[in-house]
């Protein structure tokens, strides 16, 4: 008699949509790997259109209390959040490692990151303040108001699964909006946390809902009539076509892209400390952060020769592993597929002319199950190969040798991509210059990931950023409301007259 297999129930991870989980219906669903293992471990599901429009629907209902909630009680449910995300720290990187792979401290750290953004939503009765003109002109008042713009929505990438959404929910419920977010179908779970998170913390019904799903979730967010914004954050050419969309729907859309973030190191600098920097920039969460240092541009062979040695002596010291492993540094990248693709912009870089110092393929670890890839460091990288231009997303740092200071900028500056950038020196006046002059959103000076703190806002130029307001922070309260100018006169019969002229205020 054959052997029966035992039959092994794989986690599903569905919808939150009116306060509570909702099972999809759409007959279509993704699979969720283990990164570390190379297995399946959960199903999720893809939404239909109808799915969508149903939690769009709730959303729609909620915001008509929600935005009549006093602002004193929205700054009272972001702090009673604040404090149960930061009770549940170590579940929330539990559940990022386990779908995303990174380390539980890289994961830590990223629950921290996100919940600088709930501190700054408790901020809400203070960040929502209008100004107020009185006597304009005689008798008359001018003041501006700023209300929230109905049922918003997110889509965000696989890298930062529970920080990226509070980017944006955060100041978006607390600014009286009701939101959807569609979480990256690679790491579905810890959003739906958060959702139960949120719930507890005492936000109604209806306000945060989460519709998991694929490029049809996508699309009838941009076109759907009642979501009145997009945030996105995601690769250049989806982020692209998130904001095209979008605004041809008549949307407000804040669209973040990819990245190449460069790092200069002028011959003054100090080795050790921008070996130590790089390094961790670039291999730290497996180089999938799109602030990861991915091309360093020294200034000088000598410079170079020593910051390569002393580059090479660090990546020799990474522990590479499952990120629930303690002590492991690095975990596996993201999918198989996504491993292949950037193993073979190792492969093809010496035909484009690179040298490749250190081959992350030939680590053993890259044999295992997992989506590994050890550590990676290509010199003589230029412009016009494939792995100067793209965005490798992935443990590659490459290394460009430059004569001086201004050709170093001028690569930083010609490069599509600007979303940061930073510079090691001991030269005050160099790296003031640097700051002038270079084009990226956000800047480092003997800092690798400059991501700004959650009272600034987050945002990259030139092919890193769509549309005008940057991610959270005070362009956050900015992009999720809209302002409304008032200008009020009480009646005093003793002064009222018919006058055709047109108003002047003197
Ligand atoms: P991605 O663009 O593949 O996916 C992002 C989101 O878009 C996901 O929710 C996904 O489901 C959806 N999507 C994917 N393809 C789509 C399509 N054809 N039509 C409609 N929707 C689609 O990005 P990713 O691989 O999840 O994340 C990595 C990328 O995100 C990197 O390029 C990284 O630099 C970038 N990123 C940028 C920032 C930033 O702040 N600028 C932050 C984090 C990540």
């Amino acid at each position: 008699m054959a052997v029966k297999e035992p039959e092994i129930t794989l986690k599903r991870v569905s919808h939150w949509i009116g306060g509570r989980l909702v099972e999809g219906n759409s007959g279509r669903s993704g699979i969720v790997w283990n990164p570390a293992t190379g297995q399946q471990q959960a199903t999720v599901d893809f939404a239909s259109v109808e799915e969508l429009d149903a939690a769009v629907a709730v959303a729609k209902e909620a915001f008509k209390t929600w935005r009549q909630t006093p602002l004193s009680r929205r700054a009272e449910i972001m702090f009673k959040f604040r404090d149960l995300v930061d009770q549940n720290r170590r579940k929330i990187a539990e559940l990022i490692t386990l779908e995303h792979g990174k380390t539980i401290p890289d994961a830590l750290g990223e629950v921290a990151r996100g919940l600088e953004n709930v501190e700054f939503a408790t901020g809400i009765p203070h960040l929502l303040k209008g100004g107020y003109s009185e006597q304009a002109s005689r008798g008359v008042d001018v003041y501006q108001i700023r209300q929230p713009l109905g049922v918003v929505a997110g889509i965000t990438p696989f890298n930062f699964p529970a920080m990226v959404p509070m980017w944006m929910f955060a100041n978006a419920i607390a600014c009286g909006n009701t939101f959807v977010l569609k979480p990256s179908e690679k790491d579905p779970s810890p959003s739906l946390f958060l959702a139960e998170l949120l719930q507890q913390a005492g936000l109604p019904d209806g306000v945060f809902n989460v519709v998991q799903g694929d490029k049809v979730a996508v699309d009838r967010i941009l076109e759907h009539p009642d979501i009145k914004a997009v945030s996105f954050v995601g690769s250049t050419p989806i982020a692209r076509y998130i904001y095209e969309t979008g605004t041809k729907n008549g949307k407000r859309v804040q669209a973040l892209g990819g990245a190449k973030n460069h790092m200069i190191v002028l011959p003054d600098a100090d080795i050790g400390m921008a070996a130590d920097a790089a390094v961790s920039a670039a291999y730290g969460s497996a180089g999938e952060r799109c602030m990861a240092i991915s091309q360093v541009v020294v200034v000088g062979d000598q410079t170079a020769d020593e910051l390569i040695a002393a580059i090479r002596e660090r990546m020799s010291r990474i522990k590479v592993g499952p990120g629930m492993e303690e002590g492991v540094e690095m975990g596996p990248l993201i999918t198989r597929e996504h491993r292949d693709k950037v193993a073979s912009y190792i492969e093809n870089a010496p035909k484009e002319g690179a040298t490749v110092v250190v081959d992350g393929r030939q680590d053993p670890i890259a044999q295992s199950e997992g989506f590994f890839l050890g550590t990676s460091l290509l010199d003589h990288v230029k412009p016009g190969m494939k792995c100067y231009d793209d965005e490798i997303f992935g443990p590659v740092l490459g290394v460009a040798r430059v004569k001086t200071y201004e050709e170093a900028v001028r690569m930083v500056n010609e490069h599509p991509y600007g979303n940061g950038t930073a510079i090691f020196t001991r030269d005050g006046g160099a790296a003031r210059q640097f700051q002038f002059e270079v084009e990226a959103g956000m800047v480092g000076i003997n800092v690798p990931i400059p991501v700004p703190v959650a009272y600034y806002s987050f945002g990259g130029w030139k092919a890193s950023l769509f549309g005008d307001l940057h991610m959270y922070g005070p362009e956050g309260v900015q992009f999720y409301t809209r302002a409304k100018i008032v200008t009020s006169r009480w009646p005093d019969p003793s002064t009222s007259k018919v006058d055709l002229g047109f108003p002047q205020v003197r």
